[in-house]
């Protein structure tokens, strides 16, 4: 059976984030030949809708309120239920964000639906979807199917490829919905200063652990990260040294992320970091200790001190 499916559509920094791309191709298996209809909420969103439609949403419907400018679990709970009304689709897929993680099961329990969160793939189509997710911090994956009624999903970032972007057409529709009674009104968002790539939609990581040492070590490796249009992560070991900040964390307790190339340096491999980032797809450590647990998930393994090998690095890949 051919399903209607609705995709959230995210923004960051004035331009709709990757992982909507590849929810709206998840959305296409999940339909099966139906139709896919992309939902973008905030202030002023209407802008966004060509581009959705141009990654493959079949129409677009757009939800604007001065209240919806930043995100509040009331107001997008709010605005995508009455979408939710109006269009009454057999399928939702989310981003595996902040705004995903925090909004779909707030969703899910008000439609007294199922949860399949953090897929990473998707085998067959339509009513024969087979969803695979990561299980035991990543260190199995199990394969999920939809009971009958709504599939609801949220993807991991950077795990499904999106379609590729072409001039297409699709209706573009505002729906106007009274958003009241928030117990939250955001009035100001202050950002801490952070540059370049989103970590956990970054196609190359340099991730530093305790061995880096302090704030300047983690110079070679920002420079590194900004040579190969990546970005910069940390182990917690690191963070709690305060030689980084706890946004780059990633494991367990930190950000979880699926590059296309996760390079580690001087970070043991604890289990509570692996859970993070051992999914990634290629993953070069360099560790002084040859017995470094690191060592079980890399592809490419370096025994030697990161403040030699990562300056060595980068003239080699400044030649490229
Ligand atoms: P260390 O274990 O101290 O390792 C430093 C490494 O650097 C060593 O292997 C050393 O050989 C190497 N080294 C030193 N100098 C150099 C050099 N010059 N060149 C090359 N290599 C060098 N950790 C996380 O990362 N993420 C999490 O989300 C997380 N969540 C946790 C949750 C809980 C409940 C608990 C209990 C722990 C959690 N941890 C987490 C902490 C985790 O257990 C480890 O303590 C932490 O990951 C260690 O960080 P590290 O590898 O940087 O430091």
């Amino acid at each position: 059976m051919s399903k209607k499916v609705l995709v959230l559509g995210e923004t960051r920094e004035g331009a709709l984030r990757n992982v909507t791309f590849e929810a709206i191709a998840a959305a296409k298996k999940i339909s099966g030949g139906g139709e896919v209809v992309g939902v973008l909420i905030g202030d002023s969103v209407a802008d966004f809708g060509a581009e959705l439609v141009n990654y493959g949403a079949d129409r677009v419907i757009t939800v604007e309120h001065p209240h919806l400018k930043s995100y509040t679990s009331d107001g997008y709970g709010q605005a995508f239920m009455a979408v939710i009304d109006q269009e009454n689709p057999e399928g939702i897929v989310f981003g595996h964000t902040a705004v995903g993680k925090d909004l779909s099961p707030k969703i899910a329990s008000k439609l007294q639906s199922g949860l399949i969160s953090d897929v990473t793939n998707i085998e067959g189509e339509g009513d024969d979807a087979v969803f695979v997710r990561p299980i035991y911090s990543g260190k199995a994956f199990e394969k999920v199917k939809s009971k009958e009624g709504l599939t609801f999903i949220t993807v991991r970032p950077n795990n499904i490829t999106p379609l590729a972007k072409e001039e297409r057409s699709g209706d573009i529709s505002s729906l106007s919905v009274d958003i009241t009674n928030l117990r939250t009104i955001i009035k100001d968002v202050v950002r801490k200063s952070a540059e370049g790539v989103d970590l956990s939609e970054a196609k190359v990581i340099v991730a530093g652990g305790r061995g880096v040492k302090s704030t300047e070590g983690f110079e070679p490796l920002q420079e590194l990260a900004n040579l190969l249009g990546g970005a910069v992560g940390a182990s917690r070991g690191a963070c709690d040294a305060d030689y980084c900040d706890y946004s780059l964390q990633i494991g367990q307790t930190g950000k979880v992320v699926t590059p296309d190339l996760y390079i580690a340096a001087g970070i043991s491999g604890a289990i509570q970091h692996l859970a993070g980032m051992s999914n990634s797809k290629v993953i070069v450590a360099i560790n002084k200790d040859p017995e470094a647990n690191i060592f079980k998930v890399a592809d490419y393994g370096i025994v030697g001190d990161l403040f030699e090998v990562i300056p060595m690095l980068t003239e080699e890949f400044k030649k490229v």
